[in-house]
């Protein structure tokens, strides 16, 4: 099902702390970044010359589901991204192993891309984002 981790998601509680971290010492290169009100966070993508990128999650406000994390869980590993050819077929073939999903339909998160979520309940614990590379 998966071609390849995409990237690996990290919500954040201080930006500028971790930027100088990942990127100041790290070497890693700031590559995208968006805010999307309707899920209430900022997403910047970072770079390493090959690789999964590494995103960091900001919440724009305190009840968006990265604020809600980081008020149970504290910062630190979100999720993780796995690239799937077919989103709608990698949805069909979760739903039909019985897995549960938090997105039975794909959905458009940064960069305009389609993706899905799978639940952490249903895979052993990490939130696990399916992500349609073309
Ligand atoms: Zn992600």
């Amino acid at each position: 099902m998966f071609t390849h981790i995409d990237h690996i998601g990290i919500a954040v509680d201080d930006l500028d702390h971790v930027l100088n971290i990942y990127c100041g010492i790290f070497g890693l290169q700031v590559t995208y970044d968006e805010s999307v009100p309707e899920q209430g966070t900022r997403a910047i993508f970072l770079s390493a010359p090959s690789g999964p990128d590494i995103e960091l999650l900001v919440p724009l406000h305190e009840e968006s589901p990265v604020g809600k994390f980081l008020a149970k869980r504290g910062p630190g590993m979100h999720h993780i991204c796995y690239a799937v050819p077919n989103l709608t077929a990698a949805i069909e073939d979760c739903l039909a192993a019985g897995l549960q999903m938090i997105d039975t339909m794909p959905r458009i998160g940064a960069k305009g891309k389609r993706l899905a979520f799978v639940h952490p309940k249903a895979v052993g614990g990490t939130l696990i984002e399916l992500y349609e590379a073309k």
